[in-house]
């Protein structure tokens, strides 16, 4: 891009963060540092009814959590502020009423009951429902008399009745509409507070907006967008419209019932979620990346610095882009085994500590290697090495028995590799392996029956980190108290 761009992004604060506006966010983000120009972050709070306390804190957390920061905002100010329409009240209805003045609005005082009425008709009529415009021609001096007496009313824009309006969408080209089947479309609210249709345009202009970067769900009202623009002889931005995202299971939004079913599944559309899940920033950043968006056909690995480099509007997808919670396990795999030893040691440190295990820094960075590989989600790191920092692990007897064996083969088993391990040096990978390879090979017994049995005894878990790697760590005092241990419960078992 050559000129800077200024790129804004708008959310209302109504509810929590999901992927969609996160994705919306982030292409605003890499319009503006790709071209060096600001990302403006803007409250779009005029829907008093809809407002949700504590959205806004949620949505600055979860954009700087994505390292989405921005140039301009509420919290941070800037040239063009306020940067919350419900502090620009006096600005839209200055707009309105310039409207109102050269004949693109009218002012209109339909209760909702004679509203409700046209409704009715058109339906039992089969038009399609819209305003009858019934005011749209009062003089505007008999309308202010009536504001005057304390009336009622609304501001409606004057949609020509005839002609066409083509407004122009990066992604999906020209689009054309009859006039004759719009609305005339309600942009100021009988609180006098404007509709998003005029508060945006207006702010757009006056926050020297070039690019608007919106979700789909705009483009019926786009025609009316471009028609307000044009009404105040202003130049409009680039207008793009992304793909919408359908939900894993098919159409539609996602309901709260469905919500809280996917979160059982460790799964989650909204952000402050998908952290609590354990899923990197980087991982979710280059998830939503490529739903809409694509370099080529192969390369899928994306940090935010790369994206910087390559995203570009020309290579936006229109079509609709399913959520695919597989790919979001898949690039938090790939994150995190681009983090180093010290990172990765960093980000599961905390999982330990708050399920009470006291942890050895040293020992961490030793176990991070062998565990790195393996990790889906940062949070797996609990049922997978936690017994690292466990005093005791009790394995469930029974889960001792070798596979095919029997209780007492097994403890037999048990007693000899316990023999083995006591004699050794240390229970390192070279000092550990041969021995008990010899011992398989000697006593005629499966390398998945003793191994099994040692990683049971060991881990108490059934998957493990490679075993002697795991074991060094651990150290042969513990190793041998596990085993002893285990000898113990399996003597109880053939016993009884
Ligand atoms: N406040 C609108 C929304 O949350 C913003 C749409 C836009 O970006 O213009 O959907």
């Amino acid at each position: 891009m050559k000129n800077p761009a200024r790129v804004r992004f708008a959310p209302s604060p109504t509810g929590h963060v999901h992927l969609g506006s996160a994705r919306t966010a982030m292409y605003d983000y890499l319009i503006a540092k790709q071209s060096g120009g600001q990302f403006v972050l803007r409250i779009e709070d005029t829907d008093q009814k809809r407002y949700v306390k504590g959205a806004e804190e949620e949505l600055m957390s979860g954009l700087h959590w994505l390292g989405l920061d921005w140039d301009e905002g509420p919290d941070v100010g800037g040239e063009y502020g306020p940067y919350r329409q419900s502090e620009r009240k006096e600005i839209y209805q200055k707009y309105a009423r310039q409207l109102i003045e050269q004949g693109d609005a009218y002012y209109c005082f339909c209760t909702p009951e004679r509203l409700k009425e046209v409704r009715e008709k058109q339906n039992q009529e089969k038009q399609q429902p819209r305003y009858d415009r019934h005011c749209r021609d009062l003089s505007l001096a008999e309308a202010d008399q009536r504001i005057k007496e304390g009336e009622s009313h609304v501001v409606r824009f004057k949609t020509p009745l005839t002609g066409k309006t083509t407004v122009h969408d990066y992604v999906r080209g020209d689009i054309t509409v009859d006039n004759a089947l719009l609305d005339d479309y309600i942009i100021v609210k009988s609180d006098g507070l404007a509709l998003y249709h005029l508060a945006a345009v207006v702010d757009d202009h006056l926050m020297k907006i070039t690019h608007v970067i919106r979700g789909s769900e705009w483009l019926p009202t786009f025609p009316l967008h471009g028609m307000l623009h044009r009404a105040f002889g202003w130049q409009e931005p680039v207008w793009v419209h992304l793909s919408v995202f359908l939900k894993p299971s098919g159409k539609g939004k996602m309901s709260k019932r469905e919500s809280a079913d996917l979160l059982k599944d460790g799964k989650s559309i909204f952000l402050k979620d998908l952290k609590t899940l354990g899923y990197l920033p980087e991982a979710v950043n280059n998830w939503i990346a490529l739903m809409g968006w694509s370099l080529d056909d192969h390369t899928e690995f994306f940090n935010l610095e790369d994206l910087v480099q390559h995203f570009s509007l020309d290579r936006l997808n229109p079509s609709p882009a399913a959520i695919n919670f597989s790919k979001l396990d898949h690039f938090n795999g790939l994150h995190i085994r681009n983090k180093s030893v010290e990172e990765l040691a960093t980000l599961i440190k905390p999982y330990f500590l708050q399920n009470g295990y006291e942890v050895d820094d040293e020992k961490l960075r030793k176990i991070v290697p062998i565990i790195q590989e393996r990790l889906v989600t940062l949070d797996d790191c609990l049922p997978f090495a936690s017994f690292f920092f466990k005093d005791e692990v009790v394995p469930e007897a029974e889960s001792l028995i070798a596979k095919k064996l029997t209780a007492s083969e097994s403890l037999k088993i048990a007693e000899d590799v316990l023999k083995i391990l006591e004699s050794l040096p240390d229970v390192s990978h070279e000092a550990a392996e041969q021995p008990m390879r010899d011992y398989i090979e000697a006593s005629g017994y499966k390398a998945g029956q003793v191994f099994g049995l040692l990683r049971t005894a060991v881990t108490a878990q059934e998957v493990s980190p490679p075993l002697f790697e795991s074991m060094e760590i651990i150290g042969k005092p513990t190793v041998i108290r596990r085993m002893e241990k285990a000898v113990e419960l399996l003597r109880g078992l053939s016993e009884a």
